[in-house]
């Protein structure tokens, strides 16, 4: 019998640090990649040409490391349940390998490909890898998920962790004639994004890959995380990790990343730089908790979680929501924020809230709009964070309470004083003074010589308005 396990590679695009791929190398020496370029992912009208161009990037140094470690990482293109069963039966292989996702599709997908595999009784294997704490692991006393964070965090945090697993090493590929029957099995040769449709020319946050992953982890961690408490929500401020989209495709192990972490707060003498740690930890959690929350609910997908949010009475104003894309409401703290987010594909944490509470609760608008749109657009695109960030802005998710709204000009004055971040983004705005550009409050005059648009609508009275709606939805 064959001893070819294949592991297929999907949101863990690294050889180091993998749960699944490890194992597959424990149990025996040949062992080959797979990642598969789905049409049902690619070709949805939700995809950002930026992610497409980090996947694409982390694809390329994940074969170079396959080979350095003397195998392969063949690249399919097709429906998975198809392309997956028929390169396995070709290769003979005794099995194949991969780890767990939280999402609705990519548990129907799995299914799927683990029931054709097994018509041709070939074996599966699945993993936990890309959380610390596996769904299911975390409960509450009466063994239910948690809907809130504060007590998931309490229980999460206090859990022993795993440490990281051994890199692939010393492995064995295909031979030529294998290689030449993967080819016949459908194999291609990696696509770039533009292949794919896809057009991103901007310089990333992050480059690509497990290298630059690791890199950014270290510096990270010698600079920005001892201030991390101080400076997270200051958005002119290089102040977080930006490891969001190495986590969202697995370019770095979790493992990896919570020892540095640990490792950091021991070493730690100051209590400051400890609270900063572990502010960062809380971050890791919120990753968790609402992909913990995608496994068990995951009609969150859909819509609104309190059903109430469903009839909605939302102005859903196409105008409206255009100006908002663009970056040309006249609130210059979302302007700024939008317009960073469709120039380099990511947006500050701070600045997501800002943006969000101002799409559904000044403009009214439904903030599944919102969501798609930074799914269109973000290069650490994600479905939980995603989605669970826009349900907890829009006051429509499972802990609404209390009801958020945010002013743009209080959020400006905490956290851009200076105006920085809105000069940045804004050029037509750099040389008004600061007191303008962070109270919003900018004469007719100015803003036509800066060709920068008026208000679009009064936030005092759309506040209330907004307060007014949902006092009647909730009834
Ligand atoms: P850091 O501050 O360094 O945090 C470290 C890591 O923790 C992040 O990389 C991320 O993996 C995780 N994290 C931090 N905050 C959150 C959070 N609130 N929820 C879940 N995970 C978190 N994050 C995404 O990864 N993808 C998304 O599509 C996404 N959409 C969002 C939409 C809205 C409306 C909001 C309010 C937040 C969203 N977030 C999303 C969460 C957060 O904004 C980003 O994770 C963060 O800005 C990424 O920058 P960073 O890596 O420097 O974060």
């Amino acid at each position: 019998m064959s001893d070819l396990i294949l592991f297929w590679h999907r949101r863990d695009l690294r050889i180091s640090d993998n749960i699944g791929l490890s194992t597959a190398r424990q149990r025996s020496p040949h062992v080959v990649g797979i990642f598969c370029l789905d049409p049902d992912i690619l070709e949805k009208d939700d995809v950002a040409p930026a992610r497409v161009t980090y996947l694409i990037g982390c694809l390329q140094e994940l074969q170079q490391n396959y080979q350095q470690a003397g195998s392969q990482l063949l690249i399919l293109k097709g429906k998975p349940s198809q392309a997956i069963p028929i390169l396995a039966e070709s290769l003979k292989a005794q099995a194949v390998f991969w780890n767990l996702d939280v999402e609705p599709y990519a548990q129907t997908r799995d299914e799927q490909v683990s029931n054709a595999l097994q018509e041709k009784g070939i074996a599966t294997e699945k993993f936990w890898d890309q959380l610390l704490h596996a769904p299911g692991k975390i409960l509450t006393l009466s063994k239910e998920p948690y809907k809130v964070y504060t007590p998931f965090w309490r229980n999460w945090s206090q859990e022993l962790k795993k440490s990281p697993v051994q890199a692939l090493e010393d492995v064995q590929g295909l031979n030529q004639q294998q290689i030449s029957l993967a080819k016949e099995a459908g194999i291609i040769d990696l696509p770039t994004a533009k292949d794919l449709g896809y057009l991103w020319e901007n310089p990333l946050m992050l480059n690509p890959g497990e290298t630059a992953a690791k890199e950014r982890l270290q510096e990270f961690c010698k600079t920005s995380i001892n201030n991390y408490q101080e400076q997270r929500d200051l958005p002119a401020i290089d102040g977080t990790s930006r490891l969001s989209a190495a986590l969202k495709f697995g370019a770095i192990g979790i493992r990896t990343v919570w020892q540095a972490t640990l490792e950091l707060y021991e070493n730690s003498r100051s209590d400051e730089v400890r609270e900063s740690i572990q502010t960062w930890q809380q971050e890791l959690a919120w990753r968790e908790f609402y992909q913990h929350c995608m496994y068990f609910f995951p009609e969150l997908a859909d819509g609104p979680y309190r059903k109430e949010f469903r009839e909605f009475p939302w102005d859903n104003d196409e105008d409206l929501f255009q100006a908002w894309c663009e970056g040309k409401t006249g609130y210059p703290i979302v302007d700024a924020a939008m317009r960073q987010l469709n120039e380099t594909g990511w947006m500050h944490n701070r600045c997501r809230m800002i943006v969000a509470s101002f799409l559904t609760k000044d403009l009214i608008i439904n903030w599944q709009w919102g969501e798609k749109y930074f799914m269109q657009k973000l290069y650490d695109g994600d479905l939980s964070a995603n989605n669970g960030g826009w349900q907890w802005s829009a006051s429509s998710g499972m802990d609404p309470k209390p009801l958020r709204i945010f002013n743009p000009a209080s959020q400006s004055q905490k956290y851009d004083p200076d105006g920085e971040y809105i000069r940045q983004w804004i050029p037509e705005l750099k040389s008004l003074d600061t007191e303008y550009l962070v109270t919003g409050k900018i004469p007719t005059s100015e803003l036509r010589q800066c060709g920068y648009p008026e208000p679009i609508v009064d936030h005092k009275k759309r506040q209330a308005e907004f307060k007014q709606r949902y006092k009647e939805v909730k009834g």
